[in-house]
């Protein structure tokens, strides 16, 4: 049997990868939907054949408790509303799925930890990119230290956006986007940085700035950081949404490994090692993902992606903005994971 899915939020991921990839996945389907916006509901319930009563708003949300057909509540909002709907999930008895950045601070992710472990369930994010052959190839590949160990890291994540109106405008807000393109993008540098390591940072310097403050009123453009791990050894990010970049890069001891561009989907990414390309074909990483977390929920394995996870990057990325705040090295404390 399937694993039943909601997604929750239906804005330009869940409309045009989350759902599309429930169409794909081996041991989830989408079984509902939870949205402020009724006007949504026709649509998504033809091309998914979704019955009446496996639709909820934010208000009815919690009776989803009461649903056999849904096990699994994947969050899908803006990333300040992230806490709010896992912990409901979490209390409604679902396992959760929640996009990345997990949430606004550490102090956040330890809640929405703890309220899916009180309710036996589990938590897992969106990173995707765990099931990218690139990337896993990387991961492999430094795990064994196949072309040696690492001497430096060096990552970036950004595009020029030129308006965030309508839709995109939370991602330039405070409230709901936190720190802008560093939470949105910055994220997935500071993901590919600590797995390419293999460790955790120590510390972190970082600077931020704006080129065009006419559009960036609450965070800044541009986020810049140098991660330092405990032997002096360095891995430095870009995020930015003015300035374009998409690597991540690890010089080893035989040479380079590389994806770039590093964190796209539908076929994006495109790795190279000493020994060249990596040559792999386009995959459906949301459907990949989204099957590899039902199975670690299915077996009760530990998850690739867990929780903990994300409140570790969250934690790297709060470090970040201290240490661009004060102009000072920020030295970590204990990491969840
Ligand atoms: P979006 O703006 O297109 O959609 C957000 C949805 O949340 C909308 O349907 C909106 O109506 C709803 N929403 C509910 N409450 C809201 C509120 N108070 N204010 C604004 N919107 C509200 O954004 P998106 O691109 O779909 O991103 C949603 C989440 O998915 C984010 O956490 C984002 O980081 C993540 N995401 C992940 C990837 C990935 O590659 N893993 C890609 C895109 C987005």
């Amino acid at each position: 049997k399937k694993l039943g899915v909601a997604l929750l939020g239906l804005g330009d991921y869940s409309t045009n990868q989350l759902g599309p990839a429930l169409k794909q996945t081996k041991n989830a389907r989408l079984a509902g939907i939870v949205t402020g916006s009724p006007e949504k509901i026709p649509k998504w319930q033809k091309e998914y054949e979704i019955p009446d009563g496996n639709i909820y708003n934010y208000q009815n949300f919690d009776t989803i408790a009461d649903n056999k057909d849904i096990d699994i509540v994947y969050v899908v909002t803006p990333t300040a509303l992230h806490p709010e709907f896992t912990i409901r999930a979490a209390q409604a008895g679902k396992h959760v799925i929640c996009e990345k950045p997990m949430a606004p601070t550490t102090a956040d992710c330890m809640r929405m930890i703890e309220a899916v472990k009180k309710a036996g369930k589990t938590l897992q994010i969106g990173y995707r990119l765990h099931w990218d052959p690139n990337h896993m190839r990387l991961m492999d590949a430094m795990k064994k230290k196949e072309f040696g160990d690492w001497k430096s890291i060096s990552t970036a994540n950004g595009s020029v956006m030129k308006s965030f109106t309508g839709l995109n405008a939370w991602r330039i807000g405070k409230d709901l986007g936190i720190a802008g393109a560093l939470y949105d993008m910055g994220v997935y540098c500071v993901q590919g940085s600590l797995y390419t390591a293999g460790m955790n940072p120590v510390s972190v310097t970082a600077k931020h700035f704006t080129d065009r403050p006419e559009i960036f009123k609450e965070v800044p453009e541009t986020y810049e950081w140098v991660l330092e791990f405990a032997d002096g050894r360095k891995a430095e990010g870009t995020s930015s949404y003015g300035r374009q970049g998409n690597f991540l890069r690890a010089v080893v001891e035989k040479g380079v490994v590389e994806i770039a561009p590093g964190y796209n989907y539908g076929g994006g990414p495109k790795g190279r090692t000493p020994d060249g390309e990596m040559n792999f074909g386009p995959v459906n990483q949301q459907a990949l993902q989204i099957d590899g977390q039902v199975a670690s929920i299915l077996a009760g394995t530990p998850s690739l992606v867990p929780g903990e996870m994300g409140a570790r990057d969250i934690q790297v990325i709060n470090g970040i903005i201290e240490a661009a705040e004060t102009g000072k090295a920020f030295t970590f404390g204990k990491f969840p994971y």
